[in-house]
């Protein structure tokens, strides 16, 4: 575990209500494996007040680390979505388990809204480590609007060996190759990822949209070790 005094260095806002929060990491010992979370402590009214955050940024980053939050209307929100570059933070890890496999696998990735923050760290890795991973990732959103890191991931399903595909909730636009409507289910798991039997499983997001993915993948007849979840806590 490192524990390190810093500052936030940048702040990038990715859409309306979501931000990007960098620190840095260039000469420091801030060791993490790209899925993993961290503690952010930042002083609200002479209060220390602490929140975990997953790496949004891959390990294989080396001038910073970053967190990607949704900005809320608590305390902790409201002093993160004023902050500055330059504003003291305490942070703190890494920990967690959510995390590519050591040998050559298949991989499926799920989640919606915030989630993507653990697999926009993993599929970076794995792109910029070109590591012989074969992924695919489900993501879920309301509309296009509320996609997180778009075009980044556009980039990144350039890769042969990533696969995006986006499930939109509530759009009205006719949709582009590589959109579906409506929700993840179990059928369109089995449609998109036919060899989904092969693959380890990563649901990550608010509690419950990962206990419905859950259920959905549990139905597939997967087993529990070849499933891993990020609860986002603090979240529906
Ligand atoms: C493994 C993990 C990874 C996460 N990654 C992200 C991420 O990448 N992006 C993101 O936006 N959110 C992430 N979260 C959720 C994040 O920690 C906050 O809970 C969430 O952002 C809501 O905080 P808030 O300030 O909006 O609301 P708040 O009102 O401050 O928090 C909502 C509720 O959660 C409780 N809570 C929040 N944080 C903690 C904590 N550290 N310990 C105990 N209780 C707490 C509060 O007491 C409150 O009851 C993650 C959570 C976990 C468990």
């Amino acid at each position: 575990m490192w524990q390190i005094e810093t500052q936030f260095i940048e702040v990038i806002e990715r859409l309306p209500g979501v931000k990007s929060f960098r620190f840095p990491r260039k000469g420091l010992n801030l060791r993490y494996r790209a899925g993993q979370y961290f503690y952010v402590t930042i002083i609200i009214d002479s209060e220390p007040m602490v929140h975990h955050f997953s790496f949004s940024s891959s390990p294989s980053e080396k001038q910073y680390i970053e967190f990607t939050k949704r900005i809320t209307g608590s305390a902790y929100s409201r002093t993160l979505d004023n902050i500055k570059p330059g504003a003291r933070a305490l942070i703190e890890g890494p920990e967690g388990g959510f995390t590519l496999p050591i040998t050559k696998h298949k991989l499926a990735f799920i989640c919606g809204g915030i989630g993507i923050t653990p697999v926009k760290s993993m599929l970076d890795y794995v792109k910029h480590k070109r590591l012989p991973f074969d992924c695919v990732l489900l993501y879920s959103n309301l509309n296009p609007e509320n996609i997180i890191f778009k075009k980044e991931l556009d980039i990144l399903s350039r890769n042969p060996n990533i696969s995006i595909y986006h499930f939109l909730s509530s759009s009205s636009f006719s949709l582009p190759p590589g959109y579906y409507d409506g929700l993840i289910s179990k059928d369109a798991i089995k449609l998109i990822i036919p060899d989904y039997t092969e693959r380890i499983f990563y649901l990550s997001g608010p509690p419950s949209m990962v206990k419905s993915l859950g259920l959905q993948v549990a139905q597939l007849g997967l087993s529990s070790k070849s499933i891993k979840m990020d609860i986002f806590t603090g979240y529906k």
